[in-house]
């Protein structure tokens, strides 16, 4: 992909790629935390921190129910409502810097972008609109709770957007970090890979589970995303 002809458009990740999906995951939290403040009478910023905690070990859907039962409560009463005021929250999220400003030049550059990713719908949209990102894309493929077939790795959410967005995989690159699901099925259908392995990014640790989920070319960051995707432009 050093150079790139002909890049019409850009498909991108959303969590971890466009903004800290950390910080999701702590608004997430803290709105949590507010509500046990509320409905359980425990202090916020402890229970806020505690969830971080096990956050931070490592634990990922186990943490409701695993503070839950820490904390002597029943996690068959709580956990669901834990999950919504979770999923359901607004975002305090911002965009990296980096990706606003690969955004900006793309666009200077007549280069068309889109989002393919996927999740609680809901949640991935409430995400967007967080980052004002609501009416940024030409096509956005959130694949929702109802379709998870249709969930990266597999080629579906890439052969629909190429197709709503009526462009040519070859001359479209998909960016996204996390090398377990997000480049074979862009791969399969022919389209450019990119992956961004920011230091504090979830996924900077894993490597592709097999040669078929290997991105094409792997950044740093935007930055250096924008050099290779227009060569002497950003
Ligand atoms: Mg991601």
């Amino acid at each position: 992909m050093k150079r790139m002809r002909a890049l019409a458009a850009v498909a991108f990740d959303l969590d971890d790629t466009l903004y800290p999906e950390r910080d999701f995951v702590r608004s997430g939290y803290r709105a949590v935390a507010e509500w046990a403040e509320t409905h359980l009478g425990l202090a916020a910023p402890i229970v806020q921190a505690e969830l971080d905690a096990l956050f931070a070990a490592g634990l990922r859907r186990e943490v409701f129910n695993l503070w839950l039962e820490e904390r002597g409560l029943d996690p068959a009463r709580w956990v669901e409502t834990m999950v919504a005021v979770y999923r359901e929250h607004s975002p305090r999220i911002s965009m990296f810097a980096d990706a606003a400003a690969l955004l900006e030049v793309l666009e200077s550059h007549g280069v068309r972008r889109g989002v393919i990713t996927e999740g609680y719908r809901a949640v991935q949209e409430s995400k967007l609109r967080a980052l004002g990102l609501a009416e940024a894309f030409e096509v956005v493929v959130i694949g929702g709770e109802e379709v998870r077939e249709r969930w990266k790795p597999s080629r579906a959410p890439f052969e629909e957007w190429l197709s709503r967005m009526k462009v040519h995989a070859q001359e479209s690159c998909y960016i996204g970090d996390d090398p377990a699901k997000d480049f074979r099925g862009a791969r399969e259908v022919g389209m450019r890979t990119m992956r961004v392995r920011r230091a504090e990014g979830l996924h900077a640790q894993e490597e592709p589970p097999t040669p078929g989920d290997e991105p094409e070319v792997e950044v740093l960051d935007l930055d250096e995303a924008a050099h290779i995707l227009l060569p002497g432009a950003a």
